[in-house]
């Protein structure tokens, strides 16, 4: 039997557009460096939202990050003393979900604490498998909640509108956007894509 590295472990905060899944990543990253541990913070070079190279949370709040292209080019930046793996917007890396598992799981045997934080679901309420794989395997995951924009209730899902209307199903699965593009809605007030 082989005993893996200690302290190894998956973080998965998960949530539609809006719940605060960034906010949390950048609360658990502030932990990590009022502990003087090291950390290393990633982001897809997709979310073209912010200043790329930053987390950027909804409320303004910053902490210093590196974009990849794939879950590949994570091992090479990993300093001397890095503790802490970080990937934000989970949903955005093009890797297979399989890949993007098998890399975080390894990373975590090998005795990284690894927290993503991601989309669950996709405009369509359809689940992120790449993500949905790491809710499965984490030793941690969080579910967060927005607040639906139409009744008050806590939103689950990300309604994307074009003009006022549930943008089709058709429409690609990625569309980079904020409050002109999406809506924290509840599973009632949501407006399945035809
Ligand atoms: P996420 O990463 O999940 O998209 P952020 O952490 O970037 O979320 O931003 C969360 C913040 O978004 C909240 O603290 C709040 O200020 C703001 N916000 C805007 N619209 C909503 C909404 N409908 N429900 C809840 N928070 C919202
Ligand atoms: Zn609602």
């Amino acid at each position: 039997m082989t005993r893996l590295a200690a302290g190894g472990r998956i973080e998965a905060i998960c949530g539609c557009m809006y719940s605060g899944k960034t906010e949390e990543l950048i609360r658990r990253l502030h932990h990590v460096t009022i502990a003087r541990q090291k950390l290393a913070a990633f982001t897809p070079r997709r979310d073209t939202r912010y200043a790329s190279g930053t987390l950027v949370s909804h409320n303004g709040v910053k902490i210093e990050a590196r974009t990849i292209d794939s879950v590949h080019n994570i091992r090479q930046h990993l300093d001397h003393g890095v503790q802490v793996v970080a990937i934000d917007e989970l949903h955005f890396l093009d890797d297979p979900a399989e890949e993007v598992r098998a890399v975080c799981q390894q990373l975590a045997d090998d005795g990284y604490r690894v927290i993503v934080a991601g989309l669950d679901q996709d405009f369509r309420a359809e689940p992120f498998p790449a993500m949905a794989a790491l809710l499965a395997v984490a030793e941690q995951a969080d579910k967060l909640y927005a607040i639906c924009v139409c009744c008050g209730a806590y939103a689950t899902r990300s309604q994307r509108l074009i003009d006022g209307a549930p943008a089709p199903t058709a429409a690609p699965t990625i569309a980079v956007g904020g409050l002109e593009l999406y809506e924290a809605r509840c599973r009632a007030c949501f407006l399945q894509p035809m």
